[in-house]
């Protein structure tokens, strides 16, 4: 059995004053369900407030996204040190980034292997555009973006820990657009690519244990569709992750 996990993305909304509203609005609603791991990624600049109203909560935080380097000449970045002094996970390779940001597959890559290596948890984007959709290669994209992402990973072999790390499919069709795939959609492709994709990395037991969650487009109403296949662990929320009564009803949703 995999153990739920829902992730709200922020993704660049919320002051630290905001922040500060929305968190007191989801604590009571988020601590009093049991038997899911609930996770705030919240923007860089709000994480020390975020952080100290989570302490002592069974609530985890997260970060967006973070450089590679430790340190050094990188203006405007955040490193995987700076990160992992608030948060237990962080998104890598989402699809906005990889748009609009220029990130590649290596740079997945990169950056995956500076979470592993600081101990922080990475839920890694994964996920086919429209196009790509429409031209029937969603298989190979997101085999691809998986296979390369984790090129030259050993450690989580060893690790042998179903909480390594998480994956998120999410087509980029379905963000942002109130299109969310279907429920069967999303089920097949985690079952027809992303777990044989994992399986080829880390052997079957990884393959099997790892929690895959679907994103694009989840709010209250639909996420229960989403939790009833049996292949789909969860779900990375952006927009429906802040709003209060939202986000607890898609959390109440997973756990049952
Ligand atoms: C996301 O940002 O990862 C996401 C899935 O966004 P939305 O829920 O708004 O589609």
């Amino acid at each position: 059995m995999r153990k739920p996990f829902i992730a709200g993305n922020w993704k660049m909304n919320k002051t630290v004053a905001e922040a500060r509203q929305l968190v007191s609005e989801l604590v009571p609603g988020l601590e009093a369900v049991d038997g899911v791991d609930k996770v705030l990624c919240p923007p860089f600049t709000t994480l020390l407030a975020v952080a100290a109203l989570l302490e002592g909560t069974n609530i985890g935080l997260g970060a967006q996204n973070m450089h590679w380097e430790l340190s050094g000449a990188y203006t405007g970045e955040v490193s995987p040190s700076m990160v992992a002094e608030y948060c237990h996970y962080v998104i890598i390779g989402h699809s906005e980034r990889r748009q609009l940001f220029n990130e590649s597959n290596a740079t997945v890559n990169s950056k995956l292997q500076a979470a592993l290596a600081h101990g922080l948890i990475p839920i890694v984007c994964v996920g086919e555009t429209l196009e790509e959709y429409e031209s029937g290669r969603t298989k190979d994209i997101v085999s691809n973006q998986l296979i390369q992402g984790f090129r030259g990973i050993e450690g989580i072999k060893e690790l042998e820990s179903p909480d390594a790390f998480v994956i998120a499919y999410e087509p980029v069709w379905a963000i942002g657009t109130g299109k969310p795939s279907t429920a069967s959609g999303a089920a097949a492709v985690v079952r027809e690519v992303i777990r044989p994709a994992l399986k080829r990395l880390y052997g079957d037991n990884v393959s099997k244990t790892t929690r895959v969650l679907y994103g694009g487009s989840v709010n209250a109403r639909n996420s229960g569709e989403f939790f009833t296949e049996s292949e789909i662990d969860g779900a990375l929320v952006g927009g429906a992750s802040i709003k209060a009564n939202d986000f607890i009803q898609i959390v109440q949703a997973a756990a049952r």
